[in-house]
């Protein structure tokens, strides 16, 4: 039970420090069959018997034409947790495939998110609770920079534009590594989606790059979480943040010659 013990100690924290769930909230996960959302759904659960605010649980899955088998068997396992599971085929999802199979990423959550706030609207909730990871928010601040130019990740809680629900991500602080560890310690089967294989993308190379800082540095994923907590724009670029009267110089912000000449010596050698 220690993946168990870890999932809900971190989602606990995040669910406390970004006020994500209160009295009275009605709340559907969106489950996708992978480890990450049934990993929260478990969380949720866990923290519905505890809380010492009352909310309602129930879960969903979209269903898009890209789940490597059926999913409809994972109605069962809701049943034997007692959750209340809504299954939704977009007929919008399937046409896409049909009509742009390549399609990329950016269609394929656009269609997704319209689906999700349809079912939401149907099962009356106004909380959507999404399993995005640690892992994804470090991708994701890396891929904002490096390919967006702008700095950020995903927001750990966010209002639907129409003011309609409130997006939760109580993940936030809980590695994959964690959910794999829980749904193999729970039994529980995952239906992955077919792109889970797919090789070749920015988020692979991404992952890949964190996963090769991390032999050398094994906290790097629990760096750049503290770093998007811990921001000093006085550092940074943006002017809507810099008050130049009162920025202050100190020795930390001053070039340490030996140190870059040791970054110059590791850059040299990869
Ligand atoms: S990875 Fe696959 S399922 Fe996910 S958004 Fe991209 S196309 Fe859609």
């Amino acid at each position: 039970m220690a993946f168990q013990k870890q999932l809900i100690r971190k989602v606990g924290r995040a669910v406390h420090e970004f006020d994500m769930i209160r009295a009275g909230d009605s709340i559907a996960v969106g489950v996708s069959g992978g480890k990450d959302s049934l990993a929260l759904l478990g969380a949720l659960q866990a923290l519905q018997k505890r809380a010492p605010i009352p909310f309602d649980l129930q879960a969903f899955t979209i269903e898009q034409g890209k789940f490597v088998r059926p999913i409809e068997p994972l109605g069962e396992y809701m049943e034997q947790i007692g959750i209340h599971w809504t299954y939704y085929r977009d007929q919008a999802s399937f046409d896409l495939i049909e009509e742009q199979p390549g399609h990329g990423c950016d269609a394929c959550s656009r269609y997704r998110r319209r689906a999700v706030y349809d079912v939401a609207k149907q099962l009356g909730v106004n909380v959507i609770a999404l399993g995005h990871t640690a892992d994804d928010l470090c991708e994701s601040l890396l891929r904002n920079a490096l390919y967006t130019g702008k700095l950020g990740a995903l927001p750990a809680v966010a209002q639907s534009r129409s003011g309609e629900f409130r997006l939760i991500r109580p993940l936030i602080y809980v590695s994959e590594e964690i959910t794999s560890g829980y749904v193999q310690e729970q039994g529980v089967e995952i239906t992955p989606c077919v792109c889970s294989f797919k090789t070749g993308t920015v988020r692979e190379s991404l992952r890949t790059f964190l996963q090769a800082t991390k032999q050398n540095n094994p906290h790097v994923m629990e760096n750049l979480l503290a770093a998007m907590g811990r921001i000093d724009p006085s550092r940074l670029l943006d002017r809507r943040f810099i008050e130049l009267e009162s920025a202050i110089e100190d020795s930390d912000s001053l070039p340490n010659c030996a140190s870059d000449l040791l970054q110059i010596q590791i850059l040299e050698t990869i």
